[in-house]
C-alpha cells in the first residue's frame, strides 16, 4: 500500500522549509523529501546579511532555524531520502524514491533547488578534493596562510573571496569582465581589502598541478596575454544549474536553462504540482525561495478538491 499525504514537498532548502511551515500551520498532512540534510545551498554561506530580520546570520544557523521552526509547526521531514522519480497525472502525484517506496498525494511542490556550475576546464574536475573547490566555507580552512585563486564575480563569489581574505594570505579574484555582477555592498568591501587582488577580464584557462594544484594558466581577455601563477587552491563560483533532470521525464516543462516554467502562482504546467525557490531561476535569493513557497502552499488551498 502506498503511503498517502495531502501534499509532498520535495527539497528542503529555505523554499521546501517554508512550504513545510505553511503546510503544517493550514493543516495539511505533507511531508518533506530530502535527498542529504535541510539547509540547501545556504549551508555553504558563512554569513547571509540580506535576510529580513537578521543583519548577519550564517547559512548553517538559519537553516537551523528554519528547520526547528517548520519541525514545530508539525510538519515531517525525511533527510536523507532521495527522490528517483516522479509520476504526474492530474488527479495524482506519484513519488518514487531511491528504495522504490512510493508516496501518492494530490499535489506536489518541486523545491531541490540548484547546485553549483562547473566551468569546464582542463584539470577543475581531476584536481577537485585536491585543491580545487566550489565552497570556500567548507574548504577555505584548509589553505590558511596561502595564496588562493576565486572565479567568478557574481555575489556568491565576491562573498566567498570576502570569508577567505579572513583566513588565506591572499586571494585573486578573476573576473571575465571589467565589472562585478555581484551586488555593490560585496563589491565595495573587496576593493578595500588589502589582500584581495582583482584580475579583471581575466580567464582561467586550466588548473596546474601534479598530485594537487600547483598553479593555473589565465588569459587577459582584452590583451591577450596568457602565463601562468603559482597557488594551492582554486575555489570556483560561476553560477549554479537547477537540479530539475527528474522533472521533464514527469512532463513537467522546463525553459532553456532547464530551470521549471512557473506562473504567477508557481503552478507548472501540470495542474497540482508547483515548482518554488531556486529551481525557477533568478534571483536566487533565499527571501524569494521563501515568498514563492507561500504562494504555491495558499493558491493550493484554494483549488485544491475538497472530499
Ligand atoms: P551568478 O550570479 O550567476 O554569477 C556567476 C558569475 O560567474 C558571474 O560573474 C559570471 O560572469 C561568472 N561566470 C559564469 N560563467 C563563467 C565562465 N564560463 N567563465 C568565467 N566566469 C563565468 O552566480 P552565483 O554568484 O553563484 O550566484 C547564484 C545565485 O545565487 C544568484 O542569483 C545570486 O544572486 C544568488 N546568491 C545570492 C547571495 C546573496 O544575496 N547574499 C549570495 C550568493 C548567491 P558574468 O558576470 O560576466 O556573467
Amino acid at each position: 500500500m502506498a503511503e498517502k499525504r495531502d501534499l509532498i514537498i520535495v527539497g528542503c532548502g529555505p523554499a521546501g522549509m517554508t512550504a513545510g511551515l505553511y503546510a503544517a500551520r493550514m493543516g495539511l498532512n505533507a511531508v518533506i523529501l530530502e535527498t542529504g540534510i535541510c539547509g540547501g545551498q545556504m549551508m555553504n554561506a558563512w554569513e547571509i546579511e540580506n535576510y529580513p530580520g537578521f543583519e548577519k546570520i550564517s547559512g548553517g544557523d538559519l537553516a537551523m532555524k528554519m528547520k526547528a521552526q517548520a519541525e514545530n509547526a508539525g510538519i515531517e521531514i525525511r533527510e536523507l531520502t532521495p527522490v528517483e522519480e516522479f509520476k504526474f497525472s492530474d488527479s495524482l502525484k506519484v513519488v518514487i524514491t531511491a528504495k522504490r517506496e512510493e508516496i501518492h498525494a494530490p499535489a506536489v511542490i518541486l523545491a531541490m533547488g540548484a547546485t553549483y556550475a562547473k566551468l569546464g576546464v582542463p584539470g577543475e574536475t581531476e584536481y577537485h578534493g585536491r585543491g580545487t573547490s566550489y565552497c570556500a566555507t567548507c574548504d577555505g580552512p584548509l589553505f590558511r596562510g596561502k595564496s588562493v585563486f576565486m572565479i567568478g564575480g557574481g555575489n556568491t563569489a565576491a562573498m566567498d573571496a570576502l570569508f577567505l581574505s579572513n583566513i588565506v594570505e591572499k586571494v585573486y579574484l578573476v573576473h571575465r569582465r571589467d565589472k562585478l555582477r555581484a551586488e555593490q555592498a560585496y563589491a565595495d568591501r573587496l576593493t578595500k581589502l588589502s589582500n584581495v587582488e582583482i584580475l579583471w577580464d581575466t580567464i582561467l584557462l586550466e588548473v596546474l598541478g601534479d598530485d594537487g594544484v600547483t598553479g593555473v594558466k589565465l588569459r587577459n581577455k582584452k590583451t591577450e596575454k596568457e602565463w601562468t601563477m603559482n597557488t594551492d587552491g582554486v575555489f570556483i563560483a560561476v553560477g549554479s544549474t537547477p537540479n530539475s533532470s527528474l522533472c521533464e521525464p514527469a512532463g513537467v516543462k522546463l525553459d532553456d536553462k532547464g530551470n521549471i516554467i512557473v506562473n504567477s502562482h508557481q503552478q507548472t504546467n501540470i495542474s497540482g504540482v508547483y515548482a518554488v525557490g531556486d529551481i525557477t531561476g533568478e534571483p536566487r535569493q533565499i527571501v524569494k525561495a521563501c515568498g514563492e513557497a507561500v504562494k504555491a502552499v495558499t493558491h493550493w488551498l484554494t483549488v485544491r478538491p475538497i472530499e
